[in-house]
């Protein structure tokens, strides 16, 4: 039985966009059915706007640490209005019409796969065939069990990104990228900030130095970071909203601020009832080349492999390329996690604690940047930066890395590089860069690495 279409996207964030653009390059008939809007959570409520945002908050730090500058002023209004620009107004219409254009059919409305052999999908009553189904449907925020949550004021990532006016008082549940970039937004623009982290440190899957470093900078900014801590309960106090965490501590607000977490989204899409369950973290089981089944992909958050747009993009070609029929395994060795706060902290690779998990023999060095370069010194007037290092002593090669310094999300990908090539350390260490930038600093680190 011929089909409608050679292959079907569910869901329009950046892993559906690149999946439908390659099929299509590839020369099939591809239809992209998406919910909201074009662009996805990343485009609108969550990546773009967040370093949008982000972005004047540290050029006015950075400013006012230039030798011979001073602080210039934010213009809120402007910002906001850049800010909507960039988020296109909430509208997708150009999206849509660029991919009729191109002879994508696009289907607006919530997908559910209703059969199988071939591929049957029902969009608000309309059903359409296809010889492969590509869910990128991505994830939902993680709301916490704290009790009267739903009776007081609360922001997701959606509202906080397209803020129109600055809460005087936040309280921000995780300590995670979330929290820490838009604590550190919200903080810097006049916010009484109060992070409140569950874990004993903040940004608790890197390095426990990376988190040291981090909650030294958001204190700085003053924010209130309460670490191994939990909200229990929030209510109302008229205007106010009081959060009860578990140490009997209080805290007046505002508002909450959810940064929680995400779980992938797969509710109502239809596949218990074609026995296909998630997995137990809820995202959707995927083979090395993000297949679920015959003819059935999924790539991006959904899958829960790593939350980031570039790894939706990445298994988005994977999973093109696949069905193009030049096979390809997806390798996640080396995807880099950048966090947009003010100096970035970036890291690639594996922690000290993944080493020992694996059993890799590890040598790791903390370099000072102020130390041991030149660049932050012409940078700043107060240098500051740490680039760490680990090397696997057997292999002689980079297994991770990580910095907190201006630009990090820039320069890190050099030992993303270096890891996911397994450069010798060697070759490295005989390496040339620029002076005076920051990455020098790898030369520096590298030799310092006791291999
Ligand atoms: C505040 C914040 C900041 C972030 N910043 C960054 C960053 O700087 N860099 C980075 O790499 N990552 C960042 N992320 C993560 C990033 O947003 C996600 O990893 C990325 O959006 C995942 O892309 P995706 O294509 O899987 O899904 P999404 O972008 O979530 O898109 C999924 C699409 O599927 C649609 N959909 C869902 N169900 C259906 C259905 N049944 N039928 C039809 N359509 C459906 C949705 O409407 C949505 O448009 C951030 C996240 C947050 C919350």
């Amino acid at each position: 039985m011929s089909t409608d279409f050679d292959a079907t996207v569910i869901g329009a964030g950046p892993g559906g966009e690149v999946a439908t653009s390659r099929l299509l390059a590839g020369g099939l008939r591809v239809a992209l059915v998406e919910r909201e809007l074009i662009g996805g959570e990343c485009a609108y409520w969550a990546c773009v706007p967040s370093k949008t945002l982000m972005r004047p908050v540290e050029a006015r730090a950075e400013a006012g640490d230039a030798a011979g500058l001073s602080t210039p002023q934010l213009d809120w209004a402007g910002l906001r209005d850049y800010r909507d620009y960039m988020i296109r107004h909430l509208d997708d219409a150009a999206q849509v019409a660029g991919y009729q254009k191109q002879g994508v059919t696009v289907i607006k409305g919530a997908a559910r796969l209703v059969g199988r052999d071939p591929w049957r999908i029902d969009v608000a009553g309309q059903q359409v065939t296809a010889d492969h189904v590509v869910i990128a449907t991505g994830s939902d925020p993680a709301r916490p069990p704290i009790e009267g949550l739903d009776d007081v004021p609360v922001w997701t990532n959606r509202e906080a990104t397209t803020l129109r006016e600055i809460p005087q008082r936040v309280v921000m549940i995780g300590g995670s990228a979330v929290g820490v970039e838009l604590g550190q937004f919200l903080a810097r623009m006049g916010s009484h900030v109060t992070l409140v982290q569950r874990g004993p440190r903040l940004l608790d899957r890197e390095e426990p130095r990376v988190g040291d470093i981090v909650a030294a900078q958001l204190r700085q900014d003053g924010i209130d970071i309460r670490l191994g801590r939990q909200a229990r309960a929030a209510r109302r106090d008229g205007a106010d909203t009081i959060v009860e965490l578990d140490d009997g501590s209080s805290v007046r607000t505002d508002v909450i601020v959810l940064g929680a977490g995400r779980r992938p989204r797969t509710a109502g899409l239809g596949l218990p009832e074609l026995g296909i369950t998630p997995d137990p973290r809820g995202g959707l089981p995927i083979d090395e080349r993000c297949r679920v089944s015959d003819g059935l992909w999924a790539l991006g958050d959904v899958t829960g492999v790593a939350l980031f747009t570039h790894v939706a993009m990445y298994q988005a070609r994977v999973v093109a390329d696949t069905i193009l029929g030049k096979p390809r395994r997806a390798d996640y060795t080396a995807i880099p996690r950048v966090v947009f706060a003010q100096p970035e902290i970036a890291a690639v690779g594996l922690t000290t604690a993944q080493s020992r998990d694996r059993g890799i023999e590890i040598a790791t060095t903390e370099l000072d940047l102020a130390e041991a370069i030149t660049r932050p010194w012409t940078y700043q007037t107060h240098p500051s930066g740490t680039l760490g290092l680990l090397a696997d002593r057997d292999r002689r090669v980079l297994v991770g890395a990580w910095a907190v310094a201006p630009q990090a999300g820039e320069w890190i990908h050099q030992a993303a590089l270096a890891i996911r090539a397994a450069i010798p350390i060697d070759t490295l260490r005989d390496g040339i860069a620029q002076f005076p930038t920051f990455s020098e600093a790898y030369l520096t680190a590298t030799e310092q690495l006791d291999l």
